[in-house]
């Protein structure tokens, strides 16, 4: 989808201004002393946010549907019958110790156009909605993207409500608590196509100077539990020639973890994260060793021939060593690959809009992920100062969010000309 811009927008942009005092507005709410925000899903700060999202929408003619799962969307219809609506979303809860931008500008920069749409009197051709999808974080309620996953088929509804915070709240009574669920079932709301502005939350396009990360999609991701058992004996009796010592099996695993994914440039990643020694004393040779390994890439054939290349190499070090060698997989999350018109769109927007761009995978997870299984689905990113994010510190230009802002609105003009071909989802 390339396309010339939107004749009815003409040279009209988002208007940075409003936008970051959009930004400033909302960061009150659960602010920090160090400048951040904790704003948990569906806490008293949520509550506040979630009536600021509805009150502003509102203002802008926007009519308001609220899923089961909380999920807020703000519609503003468009021109033609029977054509579902694009989407621009994000979320709007925080880390305990978050930042202002991390989901927020995603939700933001969609009022931005609906508010431009109203300034311009433009009414595209399908309808525009901006999402607020709760508990993204999966900070008080586990897992992360909880409410995006049931709308996209990927958790049941009864799963999500029955999960609980550290108190044993249970998600179905926050949300009721604060007044937040509706009565849409959550997953029957008709998606034509859905894009989201983030932050970076990594270094990349800054050390690269560049504003626009076009996203191509969200790596391939494993996590594995290893369990590493040899012989707990005396460090000072037994000989060297005699041990089955855990603890150097494992030191040599997990070396193995920084070469495999070395040998597998340019996008491979692997850490180890968790260790734990037993029985941990100075002078017994360490009978068991457990540790955690997270092996990721854009192609989930790369993160395969990872696991089999470590697999291989804990089968070598198990003989030579004289000691067993468990390895549990404990997550499996696929690589997602967003829909390839809209990475052109979105390319294309940030080169009519002469803005310095590159096309990057997302190393984290967001709602995006998981939309791109029901709908037509891409990202764009912004840099953030540092690649910090999950941060108090967290910052973000306001010409940056406004030139993303830009690239969303354009990409929104481009895909409400071209996707109509497209059979909605029915999520
Ligand atoms: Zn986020």
């Amino acid at each position: 989808m390339t396309d010339q811009a939107h004749p009815l927008i003409g040279n009209n942009t988002i208007d940075p201004e409003a936008l970051w005092q959009d930004v400033m507005e909302t960061a009150r709410f659960g602010a920090t002393g160090k400048g951040g925000i904790c704003r948990l899903a569906l806490s008293a700060e949520d509550h506040q946010v979630r009536e600021w999202f509805r009150s502003s929408c509102s203002s802008l003619g926007a009519t308001l549907t609220t899923d089961t799962m909380g999920n807020q969307f703000a519609r503003i219809e468009g021109e033609e019958a029977g054509l579902a609506p694009i989407a621009i979303g994000s979320h709007l809860d925080t880390q305990p110790t978050g930042g202002k931008f991390d989901g927020i500008i995603g939700v933001l920069a969609g009022i931005s156009v609906l508010r431009l749409l109203k300034e311009t009197g433009t009414r595209l051709r399908h309808p525009v909605e901006v999402v607020n999808w709760t508990n993204e974080e999966g900070t008080r309620f586990a897992p992360a993207m909880l409410s995006s996953g049931v709308f996209a088929g990927i958790f049941t509804p009864d799963y999500a409500l029955s999960r609980t915070d550290n108190n044993g709240v249970r998600f179905e009574t926050a949300l009721a608590a604060i007044d937040a669920a509706g009565t849409q079932p959550c997953g029957v709301h008709p998606l034509a196509a859905y894009l989201e502005l983030h932050i970076e939350q990594g270094p990349v396009l800054e050390a690269e100077n560049c504003t626009i990360g076009v996203v191509t999609g969200v790596q391939g991701m494993r996590w594995y539990e290893v369990t590493v058992t040899g012989r707990e004996s005396h460090a000072g009796t037994t000989p060297m020639s005699m041990r089955s010592d855990a603890l150097q099996a494992a030191a040599r695993l997990m070396a193995s973890i920084q070469e495999i994914a070395l040998n597998r440039p340019p996008h491979a990643v692997g850490t180890v994260g968790m260790v734990s020694v037993r029985p941990n004393s100075r002078n017994t040779v360490p009978g068991e060793v457990s540790f955690s390994v997270d092996l990721r890439d854009p192609s989930d054939d790369v993160v395969i021939a990872m696991e089999n290349s470590f697999r291989e190499r804990a089968g070598v070090l198990s003989r030579e060593y004289g000691v067993s060698i468990g390895i549990r997989e404990i997550w499996d999350s696929p690589a997602v690959h967003f829909d390839q018109r809209l990475i052109d769109a979105v390319s294309f927007a940030a080169r009519s809009l002469h803005l310095p761009s590159r096309e990057i995978t997302s190393g984290a997870g967001h709602d995006a992920a998981y939309l791109a299984r029901i709908v037509p689905a891409t990202m764009i990113f912004v840099p953030c100062a540092d690649g910090i994010s999950h941060n108090e510190s967290e910052s973000a230009t306001r010409e940056d969010i406004a030139a993303g802002a830009n690239v969303l609105l354009q990409t929104l003009l481009i895909a409400d000309r071209q996707l109509d071909a497209l059979p909605a989802s029915g999520g």
